[in-house]
Formats: structure tokens, sequence, C-alpha cells
């Protein structure tokens, strides 16, 4: 993916964070996060262990839910939807900044999510991805709890359900979809700290099943329409599709499926298939020009073999996944309030760029929103070797912690540097 051009970064912002890290509770709470690495590392552990397959999570929802009270979290609930909501709350004067990490994996039930340690380096299914940003949620509420740190505005917490696959972020919208007083949002999902996200990479998919009446390969010729010739004559259809330049814009036949025997025509056949842009125009526009082509498809073989009725071949379009894409304004306060944050803790930026993760549904709603990593190092995210090395992890939780206290203000020292939304 093309990488976006950097901003004129913000005075505001940098001040704002500059000053805020130089102040004396907030410094003891950034060195205190530091202090705690081996602790944050425990709970990591903890929650990684108790596995969080697809539409699977309550045992860790619940665990979490646990944790965070007793962190200091008020208000902890789980919505109808299983994620945990908890809240630290500010004067009430100030906007509402959302916290999120994801509670579910892409690992499926019964795969075994013993964390192992060797030094710096822990390995275990799911250990990144994202019990690191559960950890790091966990650690900014204990630290700003027991420095008495008081914001402005109220910082919400919370461990959202089906972030992956086809989870389909139904956590990130059924939180956004709730009645809520919302007003900016990060995500902290993986590892990197040198990475800020300036937007979102949409996509749709669609499972495409062909069906006919099947039959004998010999008997059947040309009198049976088959699933599996049909399904080939779309793909080769789709094959051609063109794409625009700007902006990027993918489509990818990612599984086929079909047919029961080498000489059965095949009565049923299906395709998967994803479409990606990091503009919602560019996904409606590719959307439009594939998906006529089945229906093309199954009136060209019907016609070429004469199949009528019964003998005939169909198609049937299933959407399996909605991922609008959204991206900030040049000013948005959450980028520029990262940024800032980066800048005041010495941290790089090294990627500024476009992905897929819970920030997906409030950019797309007009909310500035962002992803930050949890710290540390991340290695083979999705795959059961899937292992992380702790190494300044403690990174992670201070940038999200003084990004935070930057959007919502800390009282008697910085304004918030979100702004309220019309919430009515
Ligand atoms: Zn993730």
């Amino acid at each position: 993916m093309t990488q976006p051009s950097v901003p004129q970064w913000r005075k505001d912002a940098l001040q704002a964070a500059a000053g805020i890290a130089g102040n004396e509770a907030v410094a003891a709470a950034l060195r205190d996060i530091e202090a705690e690495h081996e602790l944050r590392i425990a709970q990591q552990t903890e929650l990684s262990q108790i596995p969080s397959p697809p539409f699977g999570e309550t045992a860790r929802g619940e665990h979490f839910a646990e944790m965070l009270r007793k962190e200091g979290a008020s208000d902890v609930t789980i919505d109808p939807t299983g994620n945990v909501i908890g809240r630290l709350r500010g004067t009430g004067e100030g906007p509402v900044l959302v916290i999120a990490a994801h509670l579910d994996t892409v690992f499926p039930a019964g795969t075994d999510c013993t964390v192992r340690r060797e030094g710096s380096m822990l390995y275990g299914p799911g250990i990144s991805d994202d019990a690191c940003g559960l950890a790091a949620l966990l650690q900014i509420c204990r630290t700003a709890v027991r420095h008495g740190l008081k914001t402005v505005g109220d910082i919400v917490l919370v461990g959202t359900v089906g972030e992956e696959g086809n989870g389909d972020l139904r956590g990130s919208k059924a939180l956004w979809a709730a009645p809520n007083d919302y007003d900016g949002f990060i995500a902290i999902d993986s590892a990197a700290v040198t990475r800020i996200l300036k937007g979102s990479v949409g996509c749709k998919r669609f499972r495409i099943t062909f069906t006919g009446p099947g039959g004998h390969s010999l008997h059947k010729f040309g009198i049976s329409g088959s699933a599996i010739h049909v399904l080939c004559r779309a793909g080769a259809k789709i094959d051609q599709v063109e794409v625009p330049a700007e902006p990027k814009c993918t489509f990818n036949i990612g599984v086929i499926k079909g047919g029961t025997s080498v000489n059965a025509i095949a009565a049923s056949a299906s395709m998967e298939l994803d479409i990606r842009s990091m503009d919602n125009d560019g996904l409606e526009l590719i959307t439009s020009r594939i998906l006529p082509l089945i229906d093309e498809a199954v009136c060209e073989e019907n016609a070429h073999w004469h199949l009528e009725g019964e003998n005939a071949v169909k198609a049937e379009i299933v959407q399996i996944g909605d991922r609008p894409a959204g991206v900030n304004r040049d000013d948005s306060p959450v980028v520029h309030a990262a940024y800032g944050a980066m800048q005041a803790l010495g941290i790089p930026l090294e990627k500024f760029a476009f992905a897929a993760t819970d920030q997906n549904v409030p950019l797309a709603l007009g909310v500035p929103a962002t992803t930050l990593g949890g710290g540390g190092t991340e290695f083979f995210n999705h795959s059961v070797k899937e292992h992380w090395d702790s190494a300044g992890a403690f990174r992670g939780p201070q940038l999200a912690l003084l990004t935070a206290l930057t959007l919502t203000g800390v009282e008697g020292l910085s304004e918030p540097l979100l702004e309220k939304r019309d919430h009515s």
C-alpha cells in the first residue's frame, strides 16, 4: 500500500503532550508503568492462556471484566454482544475517549494456548494479538487510578469481541451502534509503537455458491449443467476486471470448493471473494464491476449448453464481510495527540499507514480514530508459532496513556485536544 504523506504536525498537540509528560504526577505514573513491566507480562500471559476463539470470547471477556474492576475502573459491564466496557471518570465536562483492545483470537477452539517464556520472549498463540493490547488497557487503568490522574474528559476502556476474520468487527459495530457519548477512539492492537494509522482499509467479502443438477460425467454430458464449469467461467471474468490506480483497490478469489468426484458433474461449487480499498467509493466501484459478472456467467453457461429448468445452473451470492473504509482528517486530534505523545516519549514514527482494525467503524462514522501498538515486538501473528518479545514493552502503555491524557485533558494542567461531538 502506498504510504500517506505525513501532515504538518499540530503545535498545540506537541506542546500539550510535552507539558503533560513533564508534570510531576504524570512523570511518576509513566515511570511506574516501566517499574511494573513484570506485572503487565503476568497479566498478559494470564489473559492469553484463556482460549478466546472466534465467537467464543465469553470466558476471556468475563475474566477481563473482573481484572478491570480490580484495577479500579468504574461501571464495568458486559454488553449484549460480549464487549467489556469500563470507565475512568473525568470531571464530567469533557470529551469521551474510547481505548479498546480485542478479546478474540484467530485460533479455533481446542488450540493449546499455553504460554511459554524464555527470557524476554513469550511464546503462545494470541500473546501479541491481542493479549498485548488487553494487558496495556489494564496497566493504563491501574496507573491512572493509583496516581490519581484527574482527566477533564472520560476514558472508556473496552475489550471488544469479533475483531478478527469472520467476526467482521461485530464488537466495534455494536459499540458504535448503541447509544453512546464517545468522541474519539484508539485501538491498541498488536505490538509496534512506532506506527500510527492514518486510515482504514475497507473490505467487502462474498461467498458465491453455484448449483446445478449434477449427474454422471458421461451420460449427462451436455444435459446437466456443471457448478464447477460455471464457477470457472465466473472466475475467468472476475480475473479480467480493471481496477483504478488510485485509490488502491484489490480483489481476490481466496477459496474455491466444489465437486465430489472426477467422473461426476459437480452439483455444487463455491468461491470466496475479498474486495479491498482505502476508499468506500473504490469498494463500491469494484463490487459493482464484479457482482454482475456472476449472473452473466450463469446466463452464458446455460445458453452455451442450452440448459433449461432443472438442468440449468444457478448462483447465490451471500455477503460474509463488510468493513467500511475511512480516513482521518489532516488535523485529526487523535493522530496528532499520538504523534505528540511519541515525540514527548522519544519514540520515532516509522510507519504512518492504513490497516483494518476496530477503528474502521468509528472512522467511517467520522469519529477521529487510530490504532497504536501495545509495545514489544511481535512475530508470526495469526500463526500457532506466534511469539512476542517483551523487551521495552512498557513503551506501549506509556504511549497510550500519554495520548489519552493529551486528548481528554488533565485538570488544572491542559485542555482536552479532543472535541465533543454532537450526540443529540
Ligand atoms: Zn489484532
